[in-house]
């Protein structure tokens, strides 16, 4: 027989065929009624319900969809926190995308939320508890994707949201207050038990860029105007030559889209509006390449005597900064337990292949996280063919690692947690310091004044 790591996996898998059809379901319902971040009030209600049905009584988030309850053991320890994310992304092309708004859970997120109700379930069986300290705070979180900067630029300004991610909402709402590390399983293609830990999904920021220049200048008679759109051409310009400065090892992209660019040829573009991603693998690196961004975007408006605002709307830390090969080995002797080794991927070697971006990076800027994942999904995540196609491995897996990995870290008078937690080195020392620091980031800029006669008064 092969040798178990814990005696949890198996007690686990047992318990939680109980769930199994309530979460299949679950998956089935919010695929069903897809819905972009900040507005998954559907999955919201449905889940709700759900648990209270199971005995929860969830601390709802009020003014935007998400919740979070405790499941307290009743005894001094670490606080766990087991997150699921709510919202959809939007792919107007694939077959069961919501007509009318075109979402659709191309990224699997309904398995996360359908998984996390098996999770709560199966902790609160008291035979479980009564071998657990601390407590396990059940989270479910809007809005990972980051998308609709417009929409949610608006919700900033109309003092709902302080941050367009939902993690940094929560944290900043202090939701997470109290919680000492954090987990979460995403879905991946596939079609076997296996389950990945590979951390190291990129660093995001995204950013709007607004120039503004003459309003209502003739297109036929544009002597002394300024053309907005003219400005973006300089700065997409001076962003390329910047490109080959980038250092390959840290994975810097920068991608943009033109969401208002000008009314009628008739006019020159008086206002111009563009969406941008900037990528790095690296903290300090991503800080200082936005930066070089944000000067390029300057030196188009500067070219052209424009006006430029540039808001940085939200930044995901990347996971290399939040590395935590102790927390990972746990994951890694549960998968090993459940599916045998040789469906167990622990490749240390792979920390930093993933493009994609997740604001599970700012979670662990202040205190150890995992994200790895299992398969389940047919297709490419994001893309018009990616389905859930295998439950079993996408749903149910997921439940029973995350609620064994919970039980691993909290039993023995939560000695491997405590463990974990005493040996990370967050990159900030609290949450109030890591917001702090994104208060700088995350800011509206405006780099340049002008004087009346369009001279430039100063630039920074
Ligand atoms: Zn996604
Ligand atoms: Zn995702």
């Amino acid at each position: 027989m092969q040798h178990k790591n814990s005696k949890w996996p198996d007690i686990i898998s047992r318990k939680m065929e109980k769930y199994r059809e309530m979460m299949f379901e679950a998956e089935k319902y919010i695929w069903a009624h897809p819905q972009t971040g900040f507005k998954e009030w559907i999955a919201h209600e449905y889940l709700k319900q759900k648990y209270s049905v199971l005995g929860f009584i969830p601390i709802e988030a009020g003014n935007i969809p998400g919740f979070y309850f405790d499941i307290d053991t009743g005894r001094e320890g670490p606080a766990t926190a087991v997150i699921a994310e709510l919202d959809s992304i939007i792919l107007a092309a694939h077959p069961a995308s919501d007509p009318e708004t075109g979402a659709v859970h191309a990224c699997g997120h309904n398995c996360q939320s359908a998984a996390l109700l098996g999770v709560a379930a199966v902790l609160n069986d008291p035979e479980i508890l009564q071998e657990l300290c601390g407590k396990i705070r059940i989270m479910a979180v809007p809005a990972e994707e980051l998308i609709e900067l417009g929409d949610r630029s608006a919700m900033k300004e109309a003092g709902i949201l302080k941050s367009i991610s939902g993690k940094t909402e929560f944290m900043r709402r202090g939701f997470f207050d109290g919680v000492d590390l954090a987990m979460m399983i995403h879905t991946d293609t596939g079609s076997k038990h296996n389950l990945r830990i590979a951390p190291g999904t990129n660093g995001i920021i995204a950013k709007k860029v607004t120039y503004y220049g003459s309003k209502n200048k003739s297109g036929a008679y544009p002597a002394n105007g300024v053309n907005a759109l003219s400005a973006m051409n300089v700065a997409t310009t001076a962003i390329n030559a910047l490109r080959e400065i980038f250092p390959e090892e840290c994975l810097i992209r920068n991608a943009s889209v033109l969401t208002e660019g000008g009314t009628t040829p008739q006019y020159l573009p008086g206002k111009v509006v563009i969406e941008s991603n900037v990528r790095a693998c690296e903290y300090k690196v991503l800080k200082d390449i936005n930066e070089k961004i944000n000067r390029a975007y300057t030196a188009g408006a500067l070219a052209v005597g424009a006006e430029v605002e540039i808001d940085d709307l939200e930044m995901y830390l990347p996971e290399k900064d939040c590395d935590c090969p102790d927390f990972q080995k746990v994951a890694y002797e549960v998968g090993c337990d459940l599916f045998g080794e040789e469906n167990v991927t622990f490749d240390r070697s792979r920390v930093i292949r993933n493009r994609g971006g997740s604001d599970m990076g700012n979670v662990g800027a202040v205190m150890p996280v995992i994200q790895p994942f299992t398969m389940g999904i047919t297709g490419v995540g994001h893309a018009v063919d990616c389905q859930v196609t295998y439950p079993e491995y996408a749903v149910f897996d997921p439940a029973v690692v995350q609620a064994s990995i919970a039980c691993v870290l909290l039993e023995n008078n939560g000695q491997r947690a405590k463990k974990i937690v005493e040996d990370y080195k967050p990159l900030f020392p609290s949450i109030a310091e890591y917001l702090a620091e994104m208060d700088q980031i995350c800011a509206l800029k405006r780099p340049l004044t002008y004087d009346g006669n369009n001279a430039v008064l100063s630039a920074k």
